[in-house]
Formats: structure tokens, sequence, C-alpha cells
């Protein structure tokens, strides 16, 4: 396995020139462009990497799973959907336009950053408490309980996270999100900010892919029922108004960040982590498309 996946990575890498890194969230700017990483574990947790896959990078829009997750756990699945929609997005991850006069009380899905904001609003819990919420579901489900946040990133994004805010309160005057909109951001922008590697987002798609069997979660609730409701939601907005082309070039649910990072589930067979910051006009990790189309070919992985 281990030569197979260096062999994909050594087979796209120089691709990293035709994208460029996330620069409107200034910390990211520091990102090597050319780094490529992944890593793949399977059911019985053999762990096989190649490339940059050692790299620490944030896990920005990838939080938003977790995060939903975390609110599923907190007030039920029902509850969740009467202020987030379920229907993918032909628009761009930042996008305020479902937002507009006369259009859904609802946000359009929970992975575009309106819908995002809204889930991490119904996490239960004051000040810093929801994020501390998001990162322990982090740490159990990546099996490492020595995942942080970036302070600087949190910083730089926090203070240019206008249009996030505009977002937020023009969904707090449409009664979407309720509290205090400026500590509901500090959550989101904490969120964003986890870092973590390859390996940590290997571990949390085989923990998606297993159905949590081995994690406590500490709710009535069917964990296989949150498993396939996060694979449904990944397969079609988690490449954002990019999924409908991933899921027939690549077949397999994933969810991706700005930093670069994606997380991609195979069910009941492996959990894959990749790191390549060039991004597409997307926002998708550009390397992350051509490698992992590549890998899903060659490992047969493509679930459709
Ligand atoms: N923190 C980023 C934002 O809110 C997340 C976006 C992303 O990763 O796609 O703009």
């Amino acid at each position: 396995m281990e030569k197979i996946l260096q062999r994909v990575i050594d087979n796209n890498r120089n691709l990293y020139k035709y994208g460029k890194v996330a620069d409107y969230i200034p910390a990211l700017k520091n990102a090597n462009i050319k780094d490529c990483g992944i890593s793949i574990i399977d059911k019985d947790k053999n762990i096989f990497s190649a490339g940059d896959y050692n790299k620490k990078f944030t896990i920005q829009s990838i939080s938003k799973i977790i995060a939903l997750m975390q609110a599923i756990l907190d007030i039920g699945i029902e509850e969740v959907f009467k202020k987030v929609g379920y229907e993918g997005s032909e628009k761009p991850f930042n996008t305020i336009s479902y937002l507009g006069e006369n259009k859904t009380e609802k946000a359009i899905n929970p992975m575009i950053n309106s819908g995002a904001i809204a889930i991490t609003s119904l996490i239960k819990g004051e000040g810093d408490e929801k994020f501390n919420k998001i990162l322990n579901l982090v740490r159990t489900l990546a099996s490492n309980p020595n995942i942080d946040y970036d302070r600087d990133v949190y910083i730089s994004e926090k203070n240019t996270g206008d249009r996030n805010r505009a977002i937020a309160y023009l969904m707090k005057s449409k009664n979407i999100i309720g509290g205090d909109v400026e500590s509901i951001l500090d959550n989101y922008f904490k969120q964003c900010s986890i870092n973590i590697d390859t390996i940590d987002l290997a571990n949390i798609g085989l923990s998606i892919a297993n159905r949590f069997k081995d994690i406590e979660i500490n709710a009535d609730i069917d964990k296989k029922k949150i498993s396939s409701l996060l694979i449904a939601i990944m397969t079609h907005s988690g490449m954002y108004n990019f999924s409908g082309q991933w899921s027939v070039e690549v077949g397999i649910p994933s969810k991706s960040g700005v930093a670069g990072g994606i997380l991609s589930v195979v069910p009941d067979k492996y959990g894959i982590g990749f790191f390549g910051p060039s991004l597409d006009k997307n926002g998708n990790s550009l390397l992350g498309h051509s490698v992992l189309k590549e890998l899903s070919k060659e490992l047969n992985l493509n679930l459709f």
C-alpha cells in the first residue's frame, strides 16, 4: 500500500503550480504550496502514509462535520435540521445569496459557512464551551488527546472574518441563529483553527467509516444513523460546488478545508487524510482531487 501511495503522490505532485494557497485568511499564506501528503488507515488500524504526511495544518471547514455531529448529539437530528437544510448548493462556500430577501429561512446546508455557523450556534454551552466540545470530539475521533488549536490562525481569521460576521448577523436578523453573535463566531473561528495532520484526519475518517463502533458517546442516539447522515452530507456538499463532479470522478465521500486538508471516508473500509494547500477555484485541494481520483481508481474505492 505504501508503494502505491508514494507512486500516486509522485505522479501528481507537480500539479501544485496550477493552484494557489488561500490568502483571504492572512496566516494561511505561510503554507508551502508544494506540500502533498496522504495517510490511509484500514479497519485493523494499520496506518499507511506517504509524502508530507507529518505536516500540521488547520482543519478549517473539515471541522464542520465534527460540529454537526456535536450539535446532533446535543439536540438531535430533527432540531438541527429545523435551522439548516439538507440540500446541496451550486454556490461557493462563503455565499451570502441564500440569505437574501424572500429566500429560505434556513441556512442551505451544514457545510457552507452560513450553515456551519448556524450549526455551531446550536451546540449547547456558554463562552468557549461549544468550541471545547468540538475540540474534545476531534480528539476522541482522531484518538489523539494532544490536538489543539493554532492561536495565530485563529487571531488572523477573527481579525479578517468580516464576511462570516456579515453572514452571522444576517442569520440573526432572520432568526436562524440566536444569542451572542460575536461569541458564536469566536467559537467558529477557533474550531476552524484546530491543528491536525493527515493521520488525525484518517483516524477521524475511520471512526466514521466504522460507524463509531469504538467510540463512546453520551447520547441516546443510534451511532450508525449519525455516520450515515454525515456520509450523505459529505457526498452532496462536502466539496462545495464541486461535490457532484467529485462524486463522479472520485466517488469517496469527503470534506475539504481551505488550508488544504481533505477528510475521506470509505464506509466500512478505510479512513483517508490528505494534505495539499494548493487550492483550485472552488477552495478545494487541487492535488487532493488528482491524487484521490487516481487512488480511487487504483484501489477500486469509488462507491458509485
Ligand atoms: N475558516 C474558513 C472560513 O470560514 C473555512 C472555509 C473553508 O475551509 O472552506 O472562511
